[in-house]
């Protein structure tokens, strides 16, 4: 094969990797991407105690949005979510979207005092935005969860912790934030 015929397959394949790790709806890593970025941090931590935190966030009664004002709008809101924590993450955060109306971001180098901030900033964020549709009006809150890394612990560990402390999120009223 020519030199050239190879670049072109080379690209190719890069292009195809990044679809398989990238969520078509929002364009934030899919659970794909996530896992390897987690793996990838877990294994820096062991070599150079870099520490991370996991954040979990999830939208408060999603499936009201959806029935209310129908699954376009619910996608919008999904795309939006998923800018503010881009945004909110700036260079330190992978955001992904762990599945349905859940994102995951990982905090490299951050610690829990300096990870909540991000999700205050991003909490303030999603509910100050109005959103309209058909002459009604929308807003929307989130919840999360924070877990930072300990020591020998595994990805299904660090992940159940910031499940569970977004589930205390969930039980004290949504719209709020908890560190494991
Ligand atoms: P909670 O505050 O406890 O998180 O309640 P919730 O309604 O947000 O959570 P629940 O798990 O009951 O509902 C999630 C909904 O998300 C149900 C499902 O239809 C919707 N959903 C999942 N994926 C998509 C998607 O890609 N697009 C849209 N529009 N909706 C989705
Ligand atoms: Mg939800
Ligand atoms: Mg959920």
């Amino acid at each position: 094969q020519s030199k050239s015929q190879i670049n072109l397959l080379h690209a190719a394949l890069i292009e195809s990797r990044i679809c398989a790790q990238t969520d078509p709806l929002t364009g934030v890593a899919n659970r794909r991407g996530f896992h390897e970025r987690l793996r990838d941090e877990i294994a820096r931590y062991k070599v150079s105690a870099r520490r991370f935190c996991l954040v979990m966030a999830d939208i408060d009664h999603f499936k009201r949005i959806n029935d209310t004002f129908g699954h376009t709008i619910g996608d919008e809101v999904l795309r939006y979510f998923a800018g503010i924590l881009q945004r909110q993450a700036r260079s330190d955060g992978c955001v992904a979207r762990y599945g349905g109306e859940e994102f995951a971001v990982v905090l490299a180098g951050l610690d829990l005092d300096a990870a909540t901030p991000f999700c205050e900033r991003a909490r303030q964020a999603v509910g100050a935005t109005k959103f309209r549709s058909s002459g009604q009006e929308l807003r929307i809150t989130a919840s999360a969860g924070i877990a930072q890394i300990l020591t020998g612990e595994s990805e299904t560990d660090t992940l159940r912790r910031s499940d569970e402390a977004l589930y205390a999120s969930k039980k004290a009223g949504r719209n709020c934030g908890h560190m494991h």
